[in-house]
């Protein structure tokens, strides 16, 4: 059963950290000019609307996404100036933002030809309006699940890979699959590009995954965490993203984008980056 809708999380810090992250990498990928296989394992409904009954409830956004928003012309790392571009596509105006692309939606705005993109989805309503965004592009849409579904489609025909795992964690099983499909993906094109997100809870539950990481023999695996500043007693306190065979320079790169967004006055944490796998 599954109840997880990202509609209520859509742009919050984790998102800033995620979409940055995915927002770098194919920025950095684009610099050659060989195709790019793209695969979302688990993809949500593409496209947020940041003045839905949904997002109001939580407000997530306006403690994330909308306070780099109102910073944007005192960042100082020229790598914000994609993900600056794909929130100017989606919104008119200065003002607050009223649209959050989710990932696959950063993914197609990096697209080029010769690359391919496919999604995955299992919820029927999540699946469905991502199929119907995705009708008029040549994404491919799959409603079944993504780290079965990932395994199937490897090695892809592209010569490069790029994967973003990152599922809602609603099963505790979770953070054990994700490694070990990572081990297996890992195996089947071992110079690809993956992407791992994951929440911090304050039960540690995450340590899980991290160790079963470690117990592959995938290698070369840059780990980034935000920790937040003034975290709630329960619950996420923090995100993290583990990126397998990052772009020479990523770390530096992405270091610098975090520590544009650290302060108080933008999203109130602190970063973390360093290997969890070397070399
Ligand atoms: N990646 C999206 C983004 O960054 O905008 C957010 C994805 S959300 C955290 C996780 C999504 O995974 C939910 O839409 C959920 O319905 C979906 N999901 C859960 N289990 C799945 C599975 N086994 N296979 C594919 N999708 C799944």
């Amino acid at each position: 059963m599954l109840s997880y809708l990202h509609a209520f999380h859509a742009g919050n810090f984790a998102d800033v950290q995620k979409h940055g992250a995915l927002a770098l990498v194919q920025t950095m990928m684009r610099a050659k000019a060989s195709g790019i296989a793209c695969f979302d394992t688990h993809a949500g409904s593409a496209i947020y609307d940041l003045r839905s009954e949904r997002a109001r409830k939580t407000r997530e956004a306006d403690h994330g996404v909308q306070r780099l928003w109102g910073a944007r012309d005192r960042l100082l790392s020229g790598d914000w100036k994609p993900f600056l571009d794909v929130l100017k596509g989606f919104n008119a105006g200065g003002g607050e933002l009223s649209v959050y692309p989710g990932s696959p939606a950063w993914f197609q705005h990096f697209l080029r030809d010769g690359d391919a993109l496919t999604l995955f989805e299992l919820h029927p309503s999540e699946g469905e309006q991502l199929a119907e965004w995705a009708s008029e592009a040549p994404i491919r849409v799959l409603r079944q699940d993504g780290l079965a579904g990932l395994l199937r489609q490897l090695p892809p025909r592209q010569p490069r890979l790029l994967t973003l795992i990152d599922p809602s964690y609603e099963v505790k099983t979770d953070y054990i699959e994700v490694a070990q499909t990572l081990g297996k993906a890992w195996h089947k094109c071992r110079h690809g590009i993956f992407l791992v997100w994951y929440p911090i809870l304050t039960s540690g539950l995450q340590e899980q995954l991290k160790d079963a990481v470690r117990g592959t023999d995938a290698r070369k695996i840059l780990c980034s965490e935000v920790h937040l500043n003034n975290p709630p007693e329960r619950g996420m306190v923090g995100s993290g993203m583990l990126v397998v065979n990052p772009p020479w320079g990523f770390d530096s790169r992405f270091a610098a984008m975090m520590s544009d967004v650290a302060g108080s006055d933008v999203l109130n944490l602190s970063h973390d980056i360093g290997w969890l796998v070397p070399e």
